[in-house]
């Protein structure tokens, strides 16, 4: 029983381990995949997402203090929240797609590189097979 809800746990993650990441997130300090699972649950459960809209304007005021930007700058972070978390989304499937071409290119050197060994040690023709 508890092998299964570990097993469960690696998959989704549950409402205290989300509130628990908030201050990583904000600080940008979680990995990539931590980051996505993290994002999935917040879009999907509005108890967090209000944890994290509340973090995240504390967070920005400070910030906001602390740069001593202009006074009549606009001050009404809920969209910034929601524009925030599509462009971390956008971002991490970027470069995920990135991966994959650099996956992509590289499984290709390596065949090719096999290939020209195959036909350097006589074991297959690829020149011969080309020509024909
Ligand atoms: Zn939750």
């Amino acid at each position: 029983m508890a092998e299964v809800q570990n097993k469960k746990k690696n998959y989704s993650l549950e409402c205290k381990d989300v509130q628990a990441m908030i201050p990583r997130f904000l600080s940008n300090s979680l990995h990539d995949r931590e980051t996505l699972r993290f994002l999935r649950h917040v879009r999907n459960c509005k108890h967090c997402y209000e944890t994290l809209e509340t973090d995240f304007m504390v967070d920005r005021t400070v910030q906001f203090l602390n740069e001593d930007l202009p006074f009549d700058t606009s001050f009404d972070l809920t969209p910034l929240l929601a524009r925030e978390l599509e462009e971390k989304i956008y971002f991490l499937k970027y470069k995920k797609r990135i991966r994959i071409i650099r996956m992509v290119i590289l499984i290709f050197t390596l065949a090719l590189i096999v290939l020209f060994l195959l036909d350097l040690t006589g074991l297959f023709h690829v020149t011969a097979f080309l020509a024909s």
